[in-house]
């Protein structure tokens, strides 16, 4: 191991499912810490994780995860996040960064924070880059290379840390941006949050149909319903905790998503063809930037 490589001596994972178990095998894929412990809730994702040797070692508590850690990484549904940080925060040796995964961030800010002591830098974050499984065998090294991970750092945070998890991050491929966690929230509103919830609704729709119609969406799912049942396959547990720390933002970005679907339904009832061909050719010149960004 070339020790210009290393960013950090030893890495606690907290969690370790999709998004943990990948930060482990990045980690150890790009040699980014001399070595990686992961805790995981469940004695049987434990067993998993051990068995899938991702890890140098899978701690059976959270005293022993952190234990001597310079860097801790949460990776948990963020309505976890409070009762984690009041578990770990005894352990955490002096002047440790600690950093998050959530997706949610003004919430988890407010959950971290005051159980922390004073000599540990918190560096919220949260990395644009997912897919739909859960757990640890769902995880991979290459999930953060080319996405983009927002650092959401408090009054508090100290710059020498923000730059420490900065570097994790672009080692693993990702590139950072800085946001406060207002704004993180409203911009993760309507580009993840509603869109998950549209799908979580249109499937739930498809759900309540007669037997026979929903036969058929099945079968003919591939005609633009098969993209919203795989990501209304998330996480229950995940999603139920974000549009219960985000509401604020949801709820305001829901109004407006609201006032353009009415448009939409206006046009569709006065027969205005122009109206709609107008808004589908602005929705495809913004899929073309989306390409164009590399984020498709
Ligand atoms: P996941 O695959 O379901 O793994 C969740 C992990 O958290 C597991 O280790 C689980 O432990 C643990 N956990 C669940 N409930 C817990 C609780 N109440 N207390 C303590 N630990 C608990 O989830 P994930 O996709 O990795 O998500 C982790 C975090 O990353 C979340 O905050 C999520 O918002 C964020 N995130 C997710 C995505 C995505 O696309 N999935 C993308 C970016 C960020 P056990 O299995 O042992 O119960």
């Amino acid at each position: 191991m070339t020790t210009e490589k290393i960013l950090f001596d030893r890495v606690a994972l907290i969690g370790a499912g999709l998004i943990g178990s990948s930060l482990g095998r990045a980690i150890r894929q790009e040699q980014l810490a001399k070595s990686v412990a992961a805790y995981s809730r469940r004695s049987d994702t434990r067993e998993r994780l051990s068995h899938l040797g991702i890890v140098d070692n899978v701690a059976k508590s959270i005293k022993e995860a952190v234990d001597d850690a310079d860097l801790i990484i949460i990776s948990v549904p963020v309505g976890a996040s409070e009762d984690v940080a009041k578990k770990l925060a005894p352990h955490i040796k002096p002047g440790a960064i600690v950093t998050d995964t959530g997706s949610v961030k003004e919430s988890v800010i407010r959950a971290v924070v005051p159980h922390l002591p004073n000599s540990a830098n918190f560096v919220p974050g949260h990395p644009i880059a997912g897919t739909e499984n859960s757990g640890p065998e769902a995880g991979f090294a290459s999930l953060f290379e080319g996405r983009w991970c927002v650092i959401t750092p408090t009054n508090d945070t100290n710059q020498s840390a923000i730059d420490k998890v900065t570097n994790l991050w672009q080692r693993m491929g990702s590139k950072v941006d800085i946001m406060s966690a207002a704004h993180h929230d409203k911009v993760l509103a309507i580009t993840s949050h509603i869109p998950h919830l549209i799908a979580f609704n249109i499937v739930g729709t498809v759900a309540d149909l007669e037997d026979d119609t929903k036969m058929e969406a099945v079968k003919y799912a591939a005609g633009g319903f098969r993209d919203f049942t795989r990501i209304a396959a998330s996480d229950p547990e995940m999603w139920r905790d974000v549009f219960m720390e985000n509401r604020e933002a949801v709820l305001e970005m829901l109004g407006r998503f609201s006032e353009d679907l009415s448009a939409l339904q206006r046009a569709i009832r006065r027969g205005d063809a122009n109206n709609l061909e107008t808004k589908f050719t602005r929705t495809r010149d913004l899929r073309r930037r989306v390409i164009d960004a590399e984020q498709a």
